[in-house]
């Protein structure tokens, strides 16, 4: 177990259990939510990882994935970081017009043409002043619900308030 190990973080970590995998059946809709692991691709039912491959999308589209998965995570950690960039990295995370989400939305559309692909939002729901998002972010119309999620089906962008 890496829990005993004090040095785990500081090793490469292990591949995904099989039982934080996808196991729907079908071709479920996926999302494009990066969760600091490797693979930002979960599904939409069940919320645990899609393997790549089960997509079979291109190499150029990997790369991209990885690259864009590297450059939000930046943000992402200066968020968690809850220091000098706090809240100009969560600001940038909430812009719908912010390189990291105009990137990640197109990503969105390119896999969207291997499987039905939403785009995870963005939510600090620990902050003080956090408010439950009725409204898509990008478009401002009203969410619809999905499952215990809310998604906007124009923008194809889904809040788990
Ligand atoms: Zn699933
Ligand atoms: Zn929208």
């Amino acid at each position: 177990m890496t829990n005993n190990d004090p040095y785990w973080k500081l090793k490469p970590p292990s591949p995904t259990p099989d039982d934080e995998l996808c196991s729907c059946l079908g071709d479920p809709a996926v999302v494009l939510q990066p969760h600091l692991s490797c693979n930002p691709i979960s599904c939409a039912d069940c919320n645990l990882e899609v393997p790549p491959e089960r997509l079979g999308f291109s190499e150029q589209l990997a790369d991209e994935l990885a690259s864009w998965r590297t450059f939000h995570d930046c943000f992402f950690h200066l968020w968690l970081d809850s220091a000098e960039f706090e809240a100009w990295a969560k600001s940038q995370l909430f812009d719908p017009q912010s390189p990291v989400n105009t990137r990640g939305l197109a990503l969105r559309q390119s896999l969207a043409e291997c499987r039905p692909c939403y785009y995870w939002w963005f939510l600090d729901t620990d902050a003080e002043d956090f408010q439950q998002v009725s409204m898509c972010p990008r478009c401002k119309r009203n969410l619809s619900s999905r499952g215990s999620r809310s998604v906007c089906e124009d923008c194809w962008i889904i809040v788990a308030n």
